[in-house]
């Protein structure tokens, strides 16, 4: 398991660090680490954080242009 802070937060506490499962044996479940309740599937991580954007924002990650190297 790996702990991040997610744009979602705990339906339970308002947490908004959450467990990722990263392994075969850790299952496929996203749970709040704070109180270990169940968000959701991981495979639907995605679409629940996209859930969470304003309709105008394009849901590209930070990293693919953003931060391109310039030649020194
Ligand atoms: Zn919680």
């Amino acid at each position: 398991m790996i702990t991040v802070a997610l744009d979602l937060s705990c339906t339970i506490c308002g947490h908004s660090r959450f467990t990722l499962p990263v392994g075969q044996d850790d299952g496929d479940s996203v749970h709040c680490a704070n109180c270990t309740a169940y968000k959701c599937k991981a495979m639907d991580l995605e679409r629940a954080l996209m859930a969470t954007l304003p309709p105008s924002m394009p849901a590209v990650p930070a990293s693919s242009g953003a931060a391109q190297a310039v030649p020194a």
